[in-house]
């Protein structure tokens, strides 16, 4: 029989458990990628526009379509409906089934649902791989079968599951290497080679977007890069992961989120190092990491409603602030111009590579929800928007972790200070002055907090306050104790 393997997320050809099933289980393999529609033209409502998502998986796809092609296969590409086309070019190939891989975003079940329905009214199949995560859905339960929402426990069944499916676990561990023996390509249907080759993104209405700044080559090399890279510092990863200004982490939640690396060999190649290296430590750590993100997409599956609501749902009776001077102090926020360097260093950041550090993400929510008391849901959706690594789950996980609403989240009265933060996290002031030079003559000990210092200091670095860079829009303190009341209703609730 002939098949269709639909890439999505999973933009890679080795160890993918779609292509992998299709070449196992069929004659012959047809390989096809959407823009979708009903994705992109919302981001193009207000005429073309660069995006540096479309650009990182428009280039991963030239390079996924020329691996397929040395192989004897290639990339069927469209600009469509992914709902209505799916089900139109399975007819048109006459193919029995269609692989993919399991998607758990809300909208992307419900158009794999459509899909699989409209599939089977014309007598065809679609085919559901786990790829994305190590464990789904209901793999990892609490001893009476309910999923779990604190994390220790989580990871401790998750590691326990892995560990218990082989004696060996690394090198013989069928849940991560299910995948890594080479399929047979020579099953792959060649591509009809258009007159062009692929779509440009001026063809898809997007401008080119800036990769270069991201310091991350995208495709399956990029992804690998990256690992290469990481692995040789990994066992510093416990403490580096928490400067800004070094190269501490991994950069990999662009490729785990496009699926230019495979998730089982991540967690196989940190397995081997906390066996193994004498960097074990910083390879326990980073594995948590990884289970993070699997507790994530487990809290979304089942716990669907934190798409829009707060996961405790006492928490959804706080008011935010709101109104004119909300909005301008949410515009401020998003610009980078709260007058706290390291809220608008890192804004900046994200605003021009789309990448923002994990310590900082954690400051700038907290600084947005705790020191402006803005509806978390609003700093949730400018992420989304801006982010490459955007993922719902993970991000929904952040967000609400720091609004103190999600499951396993920060307590409600703790709030961090944003200069204490700063002082810690960027002592030297290094993180700050790449993003704000204005900023750039203030020694490491000022930098943290321009108002606080003497004029005599400010005229000497060339800062006019209020001209060259903001004055801060709230007192902390005072901020502080507004979010305390503010949060006054949870307390109640307790
Ligand atoms: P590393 O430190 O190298 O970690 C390795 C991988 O583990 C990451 O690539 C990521 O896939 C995963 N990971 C790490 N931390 C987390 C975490 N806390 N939760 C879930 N997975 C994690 N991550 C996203 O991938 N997409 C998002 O949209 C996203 N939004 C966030 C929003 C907020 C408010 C916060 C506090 C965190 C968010 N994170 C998100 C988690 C984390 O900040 C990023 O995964 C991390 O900064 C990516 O950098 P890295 O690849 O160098 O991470």
């Amino acid at each position: 029989d002939q098949a269709l393997v639909w890439f999505r997320r999973d933009l890679r050809s080795f160890d993918q458990a779609a292509l992998h099933e299709a070449l196992t289980l069929s004659r012959r393999v047809h390989c096809v990628f959407i823009f979708d529609r009903a994705i992109l033209d919302p981001l193009q409502r207000h005429g073309a526009t660069a995006d540096r998502r479309v650009a990182f998986i428009h280039q991963s796809l030239a390079e996924l379509d020329a691996e397929l092609r040395s192989h004897g296969g290639g990339m069927i590409v469209r600009h469509a409906h992914a709902e209505s086309e799916i089900p139109r070019l399975a007819a048109e190939l006459g193919v029995a089934a269609v692989f993919v891989n399991e998607d758990y975003e809300p909208a992307a079940v419900a158009r794999d649902a459509a899909v699989s329905a409209a599939l089977k009214a014309d007598g065809r199949r679609m085919i559901s791989c786990k790829d994305q995560v190590i464990f789904e859905k209901s793999e990892v339960l609490t001893k009476t079968g309910k999923p779990y929402s604190v994390f220790t426990p989580y990871k401790n069944a998750w590691l326990k599951t892995l560990m218990g499916a082989a004696d060996d676990p690394f090198a013989a561990n069928p849940l991560l290497n299910r995948y890594l023996s080479t399929p047979d390509y020579g099953r792959l249907a060649p591509a009809p080679v258009p007159a062009n080759g692929l779509p440009t993104l001026a063809d898809l209405g997007f401008l080119p977007a800036d990769l270069s700044r991201l310091d991350i080559g995208p495709g399956m090399s990029g992804g690998q890069e990256l690992i290469d890279a990481f692995m040789d510092c990994i066992a510093d990863y416990e403490t580096a992961r928490n400067y800004p200004a070094r190269r501490g982490t991994s950069h990999l939640s662009v490729h785990l989120r496009f699926g230019t690396v495979s998730v089982r060999s991540l967690a196989r190649r940190a397995l081997m190092e906390r066996h193994n290296g004498a960097g074990g430590a910083g390879a326990a750590v980073w594995l948590s990491e990884l289970i993070w993100r699997d507790f994530y997409f487990s809290i979304l599956h089942h716990f669907p409603h934190v798409a829009q609501q707060a996961f405790k749902p006492d928490y959804d009776r706080i008011s935010w602030a709101s109104g004119p001077e909300a909005d301008e102090m949410f515009q401020a926020w998003c610009d980078g111009k709260t007058g706290y360097p390291l809220v608008d260093a890192a804004m900046r950041q994200l605003n021009e590579t789309g990448f923002m550090h994990n310590r900082l993400r954690m400051v700038t929510s907290c600084f947005l929800i705790k020191d402006l008391g803005i509806d978390y849901r609003r700093g949730e959706r400018y992420f989304a928007d801006r982010l490459n690594d955007y993922d719902l789950s993970a991000n929904n996980g952040g967000w609400q972790w720091a609004a103190s609403s999600g499951c396993d989240a920060q307590p409600w009265f703790r709030i961090f200070n944003p200069v204490t933060q700063s002082e810690k996290f960027d002592a030297d002031g290094v993180f700050i002055r790449s993003w704000l030079p204005q900023l750039g003559r203030l020694s490491g000990r000022d930098i943290h907090a321009p108002w606080k210092l003497a004029p005599e200091t400010l005229r000497q670095a060339g800062v006019e306050l209020g001209t060259d860079y903001p004055q801060p829009l709230v007192r902390h303190e005072e901020a502080r104790e507004q979010t305390l009341q503010r949060y006054a209703v949870v307390k109640k609730a307790i």
